[in-house]
């Protein structure tokens, strides 16, 4: 048995003329359902007071210790309306099995597998009126006209005890959020600024949990790319800034002009996307060879020279696929190929978008029914 989230029906939704407004031009982030879903954990009694409750601010008291000492996690994940009106979520038990093993990083309880899709389940139930209706379908579908329900769990500590320890008290909660491209001008090559001031994880770090504090750690640095012209920034090794990690919120792919897909490996300090992994399975159906390796800065800058990096590309739920226009640090700029998006890159992130919009076959059971 899951916890039980029951629906405390917000005795206030949107106005439908409001809500089909914020559906027209969702944007990303800016707008919220009606409901979410929330459970409380305190030492003494595990997981209780689970339920899907009218959306509203959290009353903390100004010691909580979140706002004090970072003990947070979070996900991210959508929901996708096919044609037929179904709904679905995509691979959501690797957020589920993430959110474990980030919990376990910043000493926060396990919220089970079960307990993490119950409290999906019920929040999607209850706000099914806000899923973004599929694009339209056909061969002239544009590959920037995604719409979905974006999802964000998270927990934190909220005991208000000022001392130094793993909170006894812990909020979860799941909020929802329809989204249009992330990218408002549409899926264009980004410009990224390699930093070798900033880095954002180091070995023994938290790189590999979701977690605020990589987030915090990574907006100077992407000042400093936006300072140098660039629309994101990418981090390198903490030790010795040879090696490429990822970029702040998103993981980075090569495409080799003798079709290799390259992601740099799991070193501990880099996030395990689950568009990353979805990638690696995908690469052989598109005749390339998947590889997991140590990238160095300058074996990529030289790869763009010489062309052997034919395509680069970046990857997460939010964005899906990214192409990688050029790349910059303090000795220069180098241009991935032509500076436009590359063929692989597109057909990846067409493939993935079709899986997840119910266009194509899902081969790999990727999918998940929620409505
Ligand atoms: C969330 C995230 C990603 C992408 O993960 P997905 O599961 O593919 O969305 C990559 N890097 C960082 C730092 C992240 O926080």
């Amino acid at each position: 048995m899951s916890l039980p989230f029951d629906l405390r029906p917000n005795p206030h939704p949107r106005p439908t003329a409001e809500r089909e407004a914020i559906l027209a031009a969702p944007g990303f982030g800016v707008s919220f359902t009606d409901h979410m879903a929330v459970a409380t954990w305190t030492g003494a009694d595990g997981w209780h007071d689970s339920a899907v409750v009218p959306y509203g601010p959290f009353s903390l008291d100004p010691a909580t210790a979140v706002l004090h000492y970072a003990q947070e996690i979070f996900e991210g994940l959508k929901a996708y309306k096919h044609a037929d009106g179904s709904v679905w979520l995509f691979r959501p038990d690797q957020n589920a099995a993430r959110l474990a093993r980030s919990a376990h990083r910043l000493a926060l309880p396990v919220l089970s597998e079960e307990d993490f899709l119950a409290s999906i389940d019920a929040l999607v139930a209850a706000d099914v009126a806000w899923v973004p209706s599929a694009p339209a379908s056909g061969a002239s579908m544009p590959l920037d006209n995604e719409q979905s329900l974006y999802l964000r769990p998270f927990m934190f500590a909220s005991e208000a005890f000022l001392g130094v320890r793993a909170a006894q008290r812990v909020t979860y909660c799941c909020i929802a959020s329809p989204a249009g491209p992330y990218f408002a001008r549409g899926v264009h090559p980004v410009s990224i600024w390699i930093s070798t001031t900033y880095t954002r994880a180091a070995a023994g770090g938290m790189g590999a949990a979701k977690t605020g504090g990589n987030y915090a750690a990574s907006l100077v640095a992407q000042q400093e790319a936006a300072t140098h012209g660039c629309d994101q920034v990418m981090f390198a090794d903490a030790a010795e800034h040879a090696y490429v990690e990822e970029l702040g919120g998103m993981n980075v792919y090569l495409v080799t002009s003798d079709a290799e897909l390259i992601t740099p490996e799991l070193s501990g300090s880099i996030l395990e996307g689950v568009t990353r992994d979805s990638i690696l399975s995908l690469a052989r159906e598109f005749g390339l060879t998947p590889v997991e390796r140590r990238i160095g800065v300058t074996e990529l800058l030289e790869g763009i020279d010489s062309g052997w990096v034919a395509e680069l590309f970046a990857c997460g739920t939010a964005a899906v696929v990214t192409p990688i226009g050029t790349l910059k640090n303090e000795q220069g700029t180098h241009q991935v190929g032509s500076g436009q998006t590359g063929e692989t890159t597109a057909a990846l992130r067409k493939n993935l978008l079709d899986v997840q919009y119910g266009r194509a076959e899902d081969t790999h059971g990727w999918l998940r029914r929620v409505l």
